[in-house]
C-alpha cells in the first residue's frame, strides 16, 4: 500500500478516536466525500455554466447549475458563484469585485477574533486594501454605536462584518442599516456560521449586505471551499470576473458537486435539528464550565472562549497540547484584551460543530467540560481521562458512517 494510504488510515483512527472540538471543523456525508473524490476531478471546465473554454462540459454544466440553484434556495440569494476554492479565495474575489485597489475596509481587530483576510499583515489583503478596524467592547460584544462613530470619522469604503472567534449573535440588520445610513458597502463573511443561518438558528446576512462570503466546510458540513452570495446583479457580474479569470483557472467540479450535495442535505429538516443541537450542546458545555467555576465567555452560537490563564495559570498553547495527549483537538486563541502574544495566548476556542454530526449529547457535552476541567486542572491523570474520552466516543457514529 502507498504510504499515503497508510497515513490515511491513521488519520482516519485519530478522527475516531479522538473528540474533536476545533470549531471550524466538521465531518462531511459519505455522499458529499462519494462527490469529492469521483471523476469528475478529470474534467478541465474553465468559465460559466454553457459558457465554457472546452468542450465535453454538458454534465458538469448541470452539475455547476444545480449547486448554484441549491445555494440560491438554502440562503434566499438571487446569484451565488460555487467556484471559490475557499473562504480565503472567496474574501479576494469579493474584495476585489466591490473595491478597487486600495480601497478602505472597516473590519474587527484580528486578535478580537477577526480573520487573516481581514486585514492582517501576513495576507494578501493588507497588501492589496487599506484595512482600519473596529474593537469589541470591554465585554467582547460588537460595540454598534462604536462601528458607527469609526465610519463617519474614517469615512471607509466596506464595513466588514463576520469573524472565526465570536460567541454572540451578530445583528446584520443593524449593521446593514449603519452601513446604508453612512453611505458605504456592507459585506459579511458568515464561513463559521453559515450552518446556523442555513439551520435557521442565526439571522441570515443575505438580505442586509451588498454581498456575503462563506466557506463551506465548517458549520455547513460540506466539502472544503468557498460560495460568495449576493443580491445585487451588477455586483454578481464582477465577482464572476473576479473569480475567473481574475483569480482562478479550471473549477474543481468534483467539489463543487460535493458543494451542491452539501446544500441539499442543509435544505432538510434533520439540518435544521442538527444547527439547534450544536447550539444547545455548546451552551450545555459552557454552562458546566462556568458552574464548576471556569473562566468562559457566554455563548449564543457554535463556540466560547474558555480563559485557561485566569482558571488554570496556563497558556492557550500549553492547555491546546494537553488537551491533545487525551485525543481532545481544541486551538488556542486570544480572548479579547489578551495579555499574551497570538502564539501564546490566554485563552481555547471550543466548538461543538464536529462532535453533534458524531451524535454528542447533551450529557456527553457536559462531561467533557467535567474532562476539560479535571484534566486541566491536574484533578485527574492521563490514564483515567483517556479511559473517559474512550467511553464518550464509544457512543457515537464512526466518521466514515456520516
Ligand atoms: C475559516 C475562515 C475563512 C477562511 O477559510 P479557508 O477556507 O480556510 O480559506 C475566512 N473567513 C473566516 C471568518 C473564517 O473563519
Amino acid at each position: 500500500m502507498d504510504k499515503i494510504f497508510e497515513l490515511i488510515n491513521e488519520e482516519q483512527t485519530r478522527q475516531n478516536e479522538g473528540i474533536e472540538l476545533i470549531a471550524s471543523e466538521n465531518y462531511a456525508s459519505k455522499e458529499v466525500r462519494r462527490a469529492c473524490g469521483s471523476i469528475l476531478t478529470n474534467k478541465y471546465a474553465e468559465g460559466y455554466p454553457h459558457k465554457r473554454y472546452y468542450g465535453g462540459c454538458e454534465f458538469v454544466d448541470e452539475i455547476e447549475d444545480i449547486a448554484i440553484d441549491r445555494a440560491k434556495k438554502l440562503f434566499g440569494a438571487a446569484y451565488a458563484n460555487v467556484q471559490p476554492h475557499s473562504g480565503s479565495q472567496a474574501n479576494a474575489e469579493a474584495y476585489r469585485a466591490l473595491l478597487p485597489n486600495g480601497g478602505k475596509i472597516l473590519s474587527l481587530v484580528l486578535n478580537d477574533g477577526g480573520h487573516l483576510t481581514h486585514g492582517s499583515p501576513v495576507s494578501f489583503s493588507a497588501n492589496l486594501y487599506n484595512f482600519i478596524h473596529y474593537p469589541l467592547d470591554k465585554n467582547g460584544h460588537l460595540d454598534y454605536e462604536g462601528i458607527k462613530q469609526i465610519i463617519l470619522e474614517e469615512k471607509p469604503d466596506l464595513l466588514l462584518a463576520g469573524f472565526s472567534a465570536y460567541p454572540y449573535k451578530i445583528d446584520f440588520e443593524l449593521l446593514g442599516k449603519i452601513a446604508k445610513e453612512t453611505g458605504i458597502l456592507f459585506m459579511v463573511d458568515m464561513a463559521h456560521i453559515a450552518g446556523l443561518v442555513a439551520g435557521g438558528k442565526h439571522q441570515n446576512p443575505v438580505p442586509y449586505a451588498d454581498l456575503v462570503t462563506t466557506t463551506t466546510h465548517k458549520t455547513l458540513r460540506g466539502p472544503r471551499g468557498g460560495l460568495i452570495l449576493t443580491n445585487n446583479e451588477e455586483i454578481a457580474k464582477r465577482v464572476n470576473s473576479a473569480v475567473f479569470p481574475y483569480y482562478q483557472g479550471g473549477p474543481l467540479e468534483h467539489i463543487i458537486a460535493g458543494k451542491a450535495i452539501c446544500f441539499e442535505e442543509a435544505l432538510s429538516d434533520n439540518f435544521k435539528e442538527y444547527a439547534g443541537l450544536v447550539i444547545s450542546n455548546t451552551k450545555a458545555c459552557r454552562d458546566r464550565l462556568a458552574k464548576l467555576g471556569a473562566v468562559v465567555s457566554d455563548t449564543d452560537n457554535h463556540l466560547f472562549l474558555l480563559n485557561v490563564l485566569d482558571t488554570f495559570g496556563i497558556t492557550g498553547l500549553e492547555a491546546q497540547k494537553k488537551l491533545e495527549e487525551i485525543k481532545i483537538t481544541t486551538n488556542k486563541n486570544m480572548i479579547p484584551g489578551d495579555t499574551l502574544k497570538p502564539n501564546k495566548t490566554s485563552g481555547l476556542r471550543i466548538g461543538f460543530a464536529a462532535v453533534t454530526t458524531r451524535g454528542c449529547t447533551k450529557k456527553d457535552a457536559e462531561d467533557i467540560a467535567d474532562l476539560i476541567f479535571d484534566y486541566l486542572g491536574n484533578r485527574i491523570g492521563v490514564e483515567d481521562a483517556n479511559k473517559k474520552v474512550a467511553s464518550i466516543v464509544s457512543n457515537w457514529k464512526f466518521i466514515e458512517e456520516i
